[in-house]
């Protein structure tokens, strides 16, 4: 039995929140070892358990004065697993903080702007007409269009469905010009405090937000 043991673990590097990924450590915000005196960014806390004593070093430290090996000791890799959930956390707490201001500010964009009106543009022939006479009907709203097919001679449109198919894509192209292209392959959880749960990317959550708040 080790007369040491690993009883903290910390990565000093900043976390980018859009790539997850750790940045380099600027010089001097590191921890300087106690054993060695060189700048660490991953540290490791050694308690002796004997004197109660405790050592703040690197892991090539750890395994020169401590004897083990960070990566293949139990009690390390569970301190290690558990700052990488804290660490994928806090990214993901970031990156709805993002996705929600942007959905505020779209949704706030759209009601300032206010919404075209939905215009009637007319009927014409449609090309492939299934019956003779066969009309296609056109609304436009701003650069949005949508066109629905007459589908039984003699009327029988459903005016409701298109209109609402119409402010679906105005809306979605508001949405569309204003999320970074980028956000589409970047995940997000919902749930701020469960980086895991119901993970979609940051373009869809957003446009979802936006969607809910024009309810
Ligand atoms: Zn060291």
């Amino acid at each position: 039995m080790s007369k040491y043991r690993v009883i903290d673990y910390y990565d000093l590097r900043p976390v980018d929140w859009l790539s997850g990924k750790r940045m380099p450590l600027e010089p001097g915000s590191g921890h300087v070892c106690d054993r060695c005196g060189a700048e660490h960014a991953v540290v490791y806390v050694v308690e002796d358990v004997e004197s109660g004593k405790t050592y703040r070093v690197g892991s090539g430290c750890a395994k020169q004065s401590f004897g083990f090996d960070p990566e293949k000791n139990d009690e390390s890799k569970k301190l290690i697993k558990s700052a990488k959930e804290e660490a994928a956390t806090h990214v993901n707490e970031l990156r709805l903080a993002a996705v929600q201001e942007l959905a505020r500010a779209i949704f706030k964009g759209i009601q300032r702007t206010g919404r075209p009106p939905v215009v009637f543009q007319g009927d014409a022939p449609f090309k492939y007409a299934h019956f003779p006479g066969q009309l296609v009907r056109t609304f436009t709203m701003g650069d949005a269009e949508a066109t629905e097919l007459q589908p039984s001679a003699g009327g029988g449109w459903h005016d409701s469905q298109t209109v609402e198919l119409l402010i679906h894509r105005w809306i979605s192209t508001r949405i569309e010009e204003s999320i970074p292209k980028e956000w589409q392959s970047i995940n997000v959880s919902p749930y701020s405090d469960r980086p895991r749960k119901n993970v979609t990317n940051m373009a869809n959550e957003c446009s979802r937000l936006v969607r809910n708040l024009l309810r």
